[in-house]
C-alpha cells in the first residue's frame, strides 16, 4: 500500500463489496522502527491491518547491524541471540530451515581485568544471522511497506488520524501508531498522557562503544569469543569466526556500558585510543601490529539497565504504543516478546476494524 492512503480510501485493486456487504478497509498502522520489534510487530500485524514500517537508517534491523568494508565485516551491534521461548523459536523456525540464522559455537571464555583468561560453560546455544547478522532483519522485513532513510520527528492528530513528519515530507493519516524506538527516543516522539510517559521517563538505557578491527590474513585472534570484566572493555570477539563469514580477521571490541555513558560525548579518537590501550594492556600476548584498520561506532542507546516492567505501552483511545526491548529485558529475545505481547492484544482489535 502507499504510506499516503487515507483511512476511508479503497485500496487499488481491491475488490468491490458484494451486495449488502459493507465495504470496509483495513485499519492503518504505522511502525516507527524496523529493528527486531518493529519488524515482528508489522509481520504479525500486517493480516489485520495495512502497516507501513518507517526508520531512520537507510537498512534495516537496528541494534541487530552489520558494517561492511572492502575486505571484511563486523556485526557490531547485538554479538549474539539466544532463542529461549518457544515462541521465538517457532517464528525463527523459517530462518533457521533455510540457514539465515545459525548457531555459533564459540568456545566463550573469561577474560579478567588482569588479562587472566578461563573457559565460560555454554549456558544455553548463542545464534546468529547469516552471512551475516543483517541477514535476519533482511528475511523478516520481506514483503513489508518499508520507508527507510525516514526519520520521524512529529506526530499530528487531526480528525482523520495520525500524521508523521519527517524534516520534508508527512505520512498519514493512519489509525494507529506504534513507536518502537529505544525509550528514550520513544518518549521524545510519542504524544503519550502523563501516565506513559511517566513510565518511559523510569527506563534506563546505557550506551556503547564498538571497536573494529581489521586484521592481517592469518592472524589468530585472542579469543573467539569472550566476556571482559574490565573497567573500559566488556566483550571480545572474533566476527570472523562466525557461519559462513567468508571474510578477513576482524575482531569486534565493546566498550564496558558504565564507562561508555561516563564518555559519550567525547571526541571518537579519544574513545578509541582508550579502548585500543586496554585492549594491548588486557591481551599483552596478542600481535597487536596485526591491525590494519581500526573503525569505531557510538551507540547511544545500546543496553537496558532498567525495564519498563511491563510488555509493551498501549493507549487504544489515543491509538497510540510502543514496543521493543526496553519493556522486558535487554536483548534481541526481549524486543521480540514485547512486539509479540502488544500483536496479541492489537490483532483482534484491528481485526474488528478499530
Ligand atoms: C553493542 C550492542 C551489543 C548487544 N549485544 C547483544 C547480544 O549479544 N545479545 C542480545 O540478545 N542483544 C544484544 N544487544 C541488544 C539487542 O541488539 C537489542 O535488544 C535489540 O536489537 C533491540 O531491538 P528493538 O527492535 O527493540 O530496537 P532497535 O533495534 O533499536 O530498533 C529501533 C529502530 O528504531 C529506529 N528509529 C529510532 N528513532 C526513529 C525515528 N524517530 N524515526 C524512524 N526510525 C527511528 C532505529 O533506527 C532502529 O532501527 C546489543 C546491543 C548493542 C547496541
Amino acid at each position: 500500500m502507499g504510506a499516503g492512503l487515507g483511512n476511508g480510501e479503497v485500496l487499488l485493486g481491491a475488490l468491490p463489496p458484494k451486495p449488502g456487504e459493507r465495504a470496509m478497509t483495513k485499519p492503518s498502522v504505522a511502525i516507527i522502527g524496523a529493528g527486531m520489534a518493529g519488524l515482528t510487530l508489522a509481520r504479525r500485524l500486517s493480516a489485520t491491518a495495512r502497516v507501513t514500517v518507517f526508520d531512520k537508517s537507510r537498512g534495516t534491523g537496528g541494534r541487530l547491524a552489520t558494517r561492511r568494508t572492502e575486505t571484511t565485516a563486523f556485526d557490531h551491534g547485538a554479538q549474539y541471540f539466544t532463542i529461549r521461548d518457544s515462541r521465538f523459536h517457532t517464528a525463527l523456525e523459517p530462518y533457521l530451515e533455510a540457514g539465515q540464522v545459525q548457531a555459533w559455537a564459540a568456545a566463550l571464555m573469561r577474560i579478567g581485568a588482569d588479562g587472566a583468561s578461563e573457559r565460560l560453560a555454554d549456558r544455553a546455544p548463542r545464534f546468529v544471522g547469516v552471512p551475516a547478522m543483517t541477514a535476519l532483519p533482511k528475511a523478516l522485513a520481506e514483503g513489508l511497506d518499508l520507508r527507510l532513510g525516514c526519520q520521524i520527528l512529529a506526530l499530528q492528530k487531526t480528525g482523520d488520524g495520525w500524521h508523521l513528519a519527517t524534516k520534508d515530507r508527512t505520512f498519514g493519516p493512519f489509525d494507529r501508531v506504534v513507536a518502537t524506538a529505544p525509550a528514550p527516543q520513544t518518549r521524545q516522539l510519542m504524544p503519550f498522557a502523563a501516565a506513559d510517559l511517566e513510565a518511559l521517563d523510569g527506563v534506563r538505557m546505557n550506551g556503547c562503544f564498538t571497536l573494529m578491527l581489521t586484521l592481517k590474513e592469518g592472524t589468530l585472534p585472542p579469543a573467539e569469543a569472550a566476556q571482559v570484566e574490565h573497567p573500559v572493555i566488556s566483550w571480545i570477539a572474533a566476527n570472523h569466526g562466525k557461519p559462513d563469514r567468508d571474510t578477513a580477521p576482524a575482531l569486534v571490541v565493546h566498550a564496558n556500558n558504565r564507562w561508555a555513558d561516563q564518555h559519550l560525548e567525547a571526541p571518537l579518537e579519544t574513545v578509541r585510543d582508550s579502548m585500543m590501550a586496554a585492549c594491548r594492556t588486557l591481551c599483552a600476548d596478542f600481535d597487536w601490529d596485526a591491525v590494519l584498520a581500526i573503525d569505531i561506532h557510538r551507540w547511544r542507546y545500546a543496553n537496558v539497565e532498567t525495564p519498563l516492567g511491563q510488555p509493551f505501552l498501549l493507549d487504544n483511545g489515543l491509538g497510540l504504543a510502543a514496543c521493543g526491548d526496553w519493556c522486558v529485558g535487554n536483548r534481541v529475545e526481549a524486543a521480540f516478546l514485547s512486539a509479540t505481547a502488544l500483536a496479541d492484544v492489537m490483532e483482534p482489535q484491528l481485526a474488528k476494524g478499530c
